[in-house]
């Protein structure tokens, strides 16, 4: 439903979005054969603005796909609520390292044969109602695979279904391949023909983040016999289309996207094998210019193979120290143009950004106040840079980014905190690698992965971070960062949690930046080597390639 592309290309919201970019990314570069299918989004996610409250007010992001996109000529037609629908796609291509290239078709309903409400329905990732989004997940899921029939048929293809949004294209290769058409109860051979086909990467374990829609709804946009398809396949439950247990019907490999993530949701889906391939980012990507041309100096074949990431632990340390520096000073030109605040280069800063809702607990690091003021002043000072959208209906996710602006206020001079606003690839890239610190915060277990972390290393950036997700694989306590809290089943407890934070950051991590640089810079060449390394979507796409989409 989204991708990450560019900047430029606002059809992403978060974390979901950009691995599915770097996943193409990577896939590019590794000559892997592969499309992408999303929505075009015409009018983006929403602009982020935010007032001296942090109020935060959402203008539409609409952007030109005239001018980066090239429209392609097949048109095909699906049926909504008994309505032909006809949509076309535009074509983005992603140019591997070698030359290899891998399209993405942003699948757009803006065409005069549609009724104006039907030529909305490819405007707003993540707007609208149930029934708005019900509507778009037809045009993803089958107008997906009407759009890729058209365009080059093919056998031996391998649909794979990231998060269950694109789920109904099951209903569609059950509809195609049905030895007896659209048949009142689909054959276990039926089934188990579109299950060669399907791989299911399901991606959050908080219930919000999996789509249900109510049955009424189902039958009304789908008609009858569609609806009959679904009810017959086990889908259904508690009068809901539940997406993601129709991407689990139909999918003969399924994965959770870390190894802790994979655990808990064998639990919330005890009946389905679920395997874990944990993500990554794209390297080339998310690496800063000076640690990229550090890189290119030092460890050329890293663009080609980022396992040679790991011999940065080759790398002189004044090296490492001295592009962070540089990355840093561009992080703070940017806080200073955005912002109009001009901090200074000396403290330790620390980052926090990611969508901006309730169970990520970005206010954590304000607890209390008091306590944040003082080692400040006694063992060093400390500046914070955010940022962060949340979701327009997620109000606790706005109130967190009210209270991060009440806790500024607060802390005045003592810890200078800036909010940066739109947080989006650009800005993150810029985040991860000039803070000093990468703060996660997240309320376990709820973080499946966490990227941002993964980025951060890349940039010689160690995390202090809640052992969730995949910071569960990636922590080596003061070597490649630091936890907070301990490792244990049971879920987090925000007191104790508070309390693991200031410990490590008063103790352990100011002691160390102020007092042994040479130690902290250390640890930033050991998250390099350890993490960059392996965090990585060139490994993570080679484990897809080996345990998923084989036949
Ligand atoms: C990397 C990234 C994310 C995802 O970060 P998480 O740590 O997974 O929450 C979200 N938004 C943007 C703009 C990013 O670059």
């Amino acid at each position: 439903m989204e991708v990450g592309l560019e900047s430029g290309i606002p059809t992403y919201s978060g974390g979901l979005g950009i691995l599915a970019g770097d996943t193409l990314r990577s896939a590019a570069d590794l000559g892997v054969s592969m499309v992408g299918v999303t929505l075009l989004h015409r009018k983006g996610y929403f602009r982020q603005r935010l007032d001296a409250q942090g109020n935060q007010r959402e203008n539409p992001d609409a952007w030109n796909p005239e001018e980066i996109l090239k429209p392609l000529d097949p048109q095909v037609a699906i049926t909504i609520e008994g309505r032909e629908v006809k949509l076309r796609a535009w074509r983005y291509e992603i140019q591997g390292l070698s030359g290899h290239q891998v399209p993405v078709y942003f699948l757009d309903t803006a065409l005069p044969e549609n009724s104006p409400w039907d030529q909305t329905l490819t405007d707003h990732l993540y707007g609208g109602d149930a029934h708005y989004r019900l509507c778009q997940e037809v045009v993803l899921g089958m107008g997906g695979i009407a759009l890729l029939s058209a365009l080059a048929p093919q056998d031996r293809i391998i649909y794979h279904m990231n998060e269950g949004h694109s789920a109904l294209l099951t209903l569609s290769l059950l509809d195609s391949g049905s030895q007896s058409g659209v048949s009142p109860a689909p054959t276990e051979a039926d089934v188990e023909a579109v299950r060669q086909q399907c791989v299911f990467t399901t991606h959050t374990p908080v219930p919000a983040g999996h789509d249900k829609f109510h049955w009424d709804l189902v039958s009304k946009v789908l008609g009858p016999e569609q609806a009959d398809l679904l009810k017959a396949s086990n889908c259904c439950f508690d009068g809901s289309l539940n997406m993601t247990y129709l991407a689990l019907r139909f999918a003969r490999y399924i994965n959770g996207v870390a190894m802790r993530h994979s655990e808990i949701s064998t639990g919330m889906f005890p009946d389905y094998p679920i395997d874990a391939i944990t993500n990554g980012v794209h390297a080339v990507t998310w690496t800063s210019p000076p640690f990229a041309d550090l890189f290119d100096r030092r460890i050329p074949e890293w663009r080609q193979d980022n396992f040679y990431l790991r011999y940065a632990v080759g790398i002189a340390l004044y090296e490492i120290v001295e592009a962070h520096s540089q990355a840093k000073r561009a992080l703070l030109a940017e806080v200073e143009r955005q912002r109009g605040v001009r901090l200074p280069e000396h403290p330790l800063t620390i980052g926090f950004a990611r969508r901006a809702t309730a169970y990520k607990r970005p206010d954590l690091l304000f607890s209390d106040l008091e306590r944040l003021r003082t080692m400040a002043q006694r063992v060093g000072p400390i500046q914070v840079i955010y940022g962060g959208k949340a979701h327009p209906r997620d109000e606790g996710g706005k109130e967190m980014i009210r209270r991060t602006f009440q806790a500024a206020a607060a802390l005045g001079e003592a810890v200078r905190v800036v909010y940066l606003e739109n947080y989006d690839m650009a800005l993150g890239k810029l985040l991860c690698a000039g803070v000093d610190l990468w703060l996660n915060t997240p309320l376990r277990p709820q973080e499946a992965s966490g990227t941002s972390g993964m980025k951060a290393a890349l940039n010689g950036v160690p995390s202090l971070s809640v052992l969730d997700g995949w910071w569960v694989e990636g922590h080596v306590e003061h070597v490649t960062g630091w936890a907070i809290g301990d490792d244990s089943e049971s879920p987090g407890d925000s007191f104790q949690d508070a309390a693991s934070l200031y410990d490590k950051l008063e103790r352990v991590i100011l002691p160390l930046y102020y007092g042994k640089p040479e130690s902290y810079a250390k640890v930033r060449r050991a998250a390099i080597a350890l993490n960059g390394s392996f965090f990585n979507t060139q490994r993570m796409v080679s484990q897809y390639v080996t345990n998923a989409y084989s036949f």
